[in-house]
């Protein structure tokens, strides 16, 4: 599964990109602050669209014009492009507190502003910056806040993290994209899934289960799993908890938990759900999924398996696919320690 390109992150501008020595209007006096360049350049590359938005009551108060504004971003622009870093716009405010204008964050005219123009996706929008107010903009339209250095006291209800700099709030930024985009094929609760369950059951397609602990992915799963989709539309792959894991295979297992299982098997094109089930078997999961077809890796007996009955009786298929020889995790663990 590939990273969706349609992230933004909308960045403070003193003291999170460049530092700030009070109301800058001088471009030879442009600094970046230690990681910023890193950390946009970290951002671009897998094509999030990075913005600025920045109070500038120095404009107001008349300690800046707006060319100098404009010189001193460009200077900022330069600088980050020697580290091959881009931003894709300055939205400014110009105002004082006393202008009572409604773009000063933490007021969100800023944000409406970049909403507007630039189209973004405010649930898939990050706000990074090191002031309360950099964060609080974004607010009302849900955008998570990172919050960068070490000055601020007091937190925003919308901040998910605390970076020491720009770096690291980047690569934090990366890990819960690729969180949030694995995580929509996977459900840890089997009543999480069900809404989803009702939706495919209306568009008659096939759906395909199987079932197993998938402690360290081998290429015999991947076969198992890849013929099992095959067989219908929809892959819906029932994964073992950690306890019925440790159930089945004593305690030194899993070796990965859960969630990690089941980030790797969404990551496979042909496992379309992964659904976490806490039973030692997966009869009361069958039941309430009722799929087409139930898949078992091995050289079972269709006819001796636990669940036979219960497939039987909803009038489903079972379908036994061979394992590949000498493959299995057990193996795999034998190995290591010779
Ligand atoms: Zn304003």
């Amino acid at each position: 599964m590939l990273i969706p390109n349609r992230y933004s992150v909308i960045l403070d501008r003193d003291k999170t990109i460049n530092e700030d020595p009070g109301y800058l209007n001088d471009p030879a006096k442009v600094k970046l602050m230690p990681h910023a360049a890193k950390g946009i350049s970290l951002l671009n590359k897998f094509g999030v669209r990075v913005f600025v938005a920045s109070n500038q009551s120095g404009i107001a108060r008349g300690l800046i014009t707006t060319t100098q504004l404009g010189t001193v971003n460009n200077r900022i622009t330069e600088l980050l492009a020697k580290e091959n870093a881009h931003v894709g716009g300055f939205f400014i405010c110009p105002h004082a507190d006393e202008d009572n204008c409604d773009c000063r964050k933490p007021k969100s005219g800023l944000i409406k502003q970049i909403i507007n123009k630039e189209k973004i996706d405010p649930f898939k929008t990050f706000l990074v910056g090191d002031r309360a107010r950099d964060i609080e903009c974004g607010k009302e339209f849900s955008m998570r806040g990172i919050l960068v250095g070490p000055d601020e006291v007091n937190l925003s209800p919308n901040t998910v993290f605390r970076a020491a700099h720009l770096e690291e709030a980047a690569t934090y930024i990366l890990e819960a994209i690729f969180d949030e985009t694995t995580n929509t094929k996977i459900f840890l609760n089997a009543e999480d899934f069900f809404p989803q369950l009702e939706e495919l059951k209306s568009t008659q397609k096939k759906i395909v289960f199987t079932n197993g602990c998938f402690d360290l992915l081998h290429s015999g799963h991947a076969q198992l799993l890849s013929y099992a989709r095959t067989l219908g539309d929809y892959l819906v792959l029932g994964l073992n908890s950690d306890r019925s894991v440790r159930a089945l295979k004593g305690k030194t297992r899993p070796l990965n938990n859960a969630l990690d299982r089941a980030r790797l098997l969404a990551q496979l094109p042909y496992v379309d759900a992964v659904v976490v089930f806490d039973e030692d078997t997966p009869i009361e999961l069958l039941k309430k999924i009722a799929p087409d077809i139930q898949v078992k890796g091995g050289d079972y007996i269709k006819e001796e398996l636990p669940e036979y009955k219960v497939m039987r009786t909803m009038g489903k298929e079972i379908v036994i696919v061979p394992f590949r020889k000498g493959y299995s995790t057990t193996n795999i663990i034998e190995r290591m320690r010779l």
